[in-house]
């Protein structure tokens, strides 16, 4: 893959990297006998304080931090020339002027964070979830689940591939874990979606998702296609793209696969910063990006069932209905000679005025399909 995807001229790509080794190595520096409790580290107690005080959250604030905050009383303090608050300024009454580039600028910030603190205390936020103590040592990794693929439109005789580079998930995974605990907590609208044309009989009650229907997957991590066989109707994904790879001179492979739910991530070979994928529902494809190795420390939560952590979200935006522009989209319409758009998105109340009379006959032909909004779901 080195042939494709370069890594000597991505600075930000790390060298590839053994989990366990990188664990073990952790180990052996922090633990004189054997790891695991904060007594074995070897420091003092005024040696630990004394290092938190420098090297701490509370050591990157500035002086002024406490009294400048982005309200719209902004005020830049007497003595301070930076270029970096005058612009801030700028902006913030830009944004207090322009509720439009307002908007803008707060749908693209780039993340929520939950804070850390809550991290630690997401098992005290889920009563209900039993608590079982994770096993030291253990490495937590953090990763990224980019939006899908953007898919070209069916009428397009020469379809483009259109990576997205936006991401829309990040968790915080143990060692321990297997690749398919992570698998499981991926939230894609691709697996909620309801198949079928529901034109004929739109008040059926919707039975099954694609994620019941059709349940196959990979992670591609480092040359190997990592397939999620946990049911007999999966289907190995990953064995047309090795036998292509094969079978021609493309210059990448060869690659191996292995079980997605007989391998942890401890077991793993990655490289930080290096763009993997993960496949589901046959083409709905998701860039996998490893941002962070750390050792587990007990300032994380220390609830193995707690993980995988969903410790940041993008607020998504919805599709709204082409008709009322108010209500979120709850159908798609397709071939409906009676629009201008196809497809055209309907709420549910427009969906049922527009497109049946009084007795819930359609009128004209068209195929209906329930939309399923990314911002209904996480
Ligand atoms: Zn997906
Ligand atoms: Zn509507």
């Amino acid at each position: 893959m080195e042939n494709v995807h370069k890594t000597k001229n991505r600075p930000w790509i790390s060298d590839k990297l053994s989990v366990k080794e990188f664990r073990d190595k952790w180990c052996q520096t922090l633990a004189s006998s054997k790891c695991g409790t904060k007594d074995q580290f070897k420091m003092t107690d005024s040696e630990y304080s004394d290092l938190e005080e420098k090297c701490g959250l509370s050591a990157m604030k500035c002086p002024a931090q406490n009294y400048i905050e982005i309200t719209k009383d902004f005020n830049i303090p007497e003595g301070v020339d930076l270029e970096t608050l005058r612009l801030q300024k700028e902006d913030v009454q830009k944004r207090q002027e322009d509720m439009a580039y307002a908007t803008v600028v707060y749908s693209f910030s780039k993340f929520y964070n939950y804070p850390l603190h809550k991290i630690a205390g997401y098992d005290k936020e889920n009563p209900d979830l039993p608590y079982e103590q994770i096993q030291e040592p253990e490495i937590l990794l953090c990763v990224q689940i980019f939006r899908p693929e953007q898919k070209c439109p069916p009428y397009e005789t020469h379809p483009l591939r259109i990576p997205n580079f936006h991401i829309d998930q990040e968790f915080m995974v143990l060692g321990c874990q297997y690749l398919t605990e992570l698998r499981d907590k991926i939230e894609c609208v691709s697996d909620k979606a309801i198949p079928g044309d529901y034109s004929k009989c739109p008040k059926l009650a919707p039975e099954v998702t694609c994620k019941e229907l059709y349940k196959s997957g990979f992670f591609y991590f480092n040359d190997v296609f990592y397939n999620d066989m946990r049911h007999p109707d999966c289907r190995d994904y990953s064995e047309t793209i090795i036998s292509w790879a094969e079978n021609g001179n493309h210059g990448i492979g060869p690659f191996k696969k292995a079980f997605m739910e007989r391998t942890k991530f401890i077991d793993l070979e990655i490289q930080l910063g290096y763009p993997y994928v993960y496949v589901h529902q046959g083409n709905c494809e998701h860039l996998v990006v490893f941002s962070d190795l750390q050792y587990y420390t007990h300032h994380h939560c220390t609830n193995r069932h707690a993980y995988p952590v969903h410790v940041t979200f993008r607020p998504k935006k919805r599709v709204l209905c082409m008709i009322c522009h108010i209500h979120t989209a709850e159908w798609v319409v397709f071939d409906n000679k009676r629009v201008a758009e196809n497809p055209t998105y309907f709420c549910k109340q427009c969906f049922f005025a527009f497109n049946y009379d009084e007795n819930d006959q359609a009128i004209g032909n068209f195929r209906a399909y329930h939309h399923v909004d990314r911002s209904n779901i996480l």
